[in-house]
């Protein structure tokens, strides 16, 4: 079974003449001494030159991905985005000089603020995805229920998750 427990390293540069080698420090940026130094680098060829280690790597580099762009959907699930829910409801102005109103993205249903005290909405966040191409398919950012917001969003996230080669995370 494998199980990842961090650790932290600081790797440095070395030149000597014309090779160049690496020298390990920890985190106070006291080189590692030598027998312990030896150890690390036993356990990286293990694991390196080990079956399934392209696979694992493959893995946690996936999972690396998903928290750079701002997902941790173990612990936030897939409607958190950087900590934030990715929609929110919001109520209709009530001092709106005209009736303002949509289809919902999802079923289409007609909203407006004449006949509905308000509707959900996709956060900002979400502006990154349709600009890095996805979303094409998005009718627009609002929707008539909370069912239904989070299809629209699925749909999102599902479009960018499959450009991104993260297609084992898609919901
Ligand atoms: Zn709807």
């Amino acid at each position: 079974m494998r199980k990842i427990i961090k650790d932290l390293f600081f790797v440095d540069k070395v030149k000597i003449g014309d090779e160049e080698g690496l020298i390990l420090s920890d985190q106070n940026g006291v080189p590692v001494p030598y027998d312990q130094a030896k150890e690390i680098v036993e356990k990286l060829v293990f694991f390196y030159e080990g079956e399934g280690a392209k696979d694992f790597t493959n893995e946690e580099q996936q999972r690396e991905k998903l928290r750079y762009y701002g997902f941790d959907f173990e612990t936030d699930g897939i409607f958190q985005h950087r900590g934030k829910p990715v929609y929110e409801w919001k109520e209709f102005r009530r001092d709106l000089k005209r009736n303002w109103g949509f289809d919902c993205a999802c079923c289409g249903k007609k909203v407006s603020s004449k006949m509905d005290k308000g509707y959900y909405k996709l956060n900002m966040g979400y502006r990154f995805f349709v600009g890095a191409g996805m979303g094409e398919n998005l009718k627009s950012e609002f929707s008539c229920s909370e069912d239904c917001i989070k299809v629209v969003w699925k749909d999102v996230l599902n479009q960018w998750l499959t450009n991104e080669g993260l297609k084992k995370y898609i919901q």
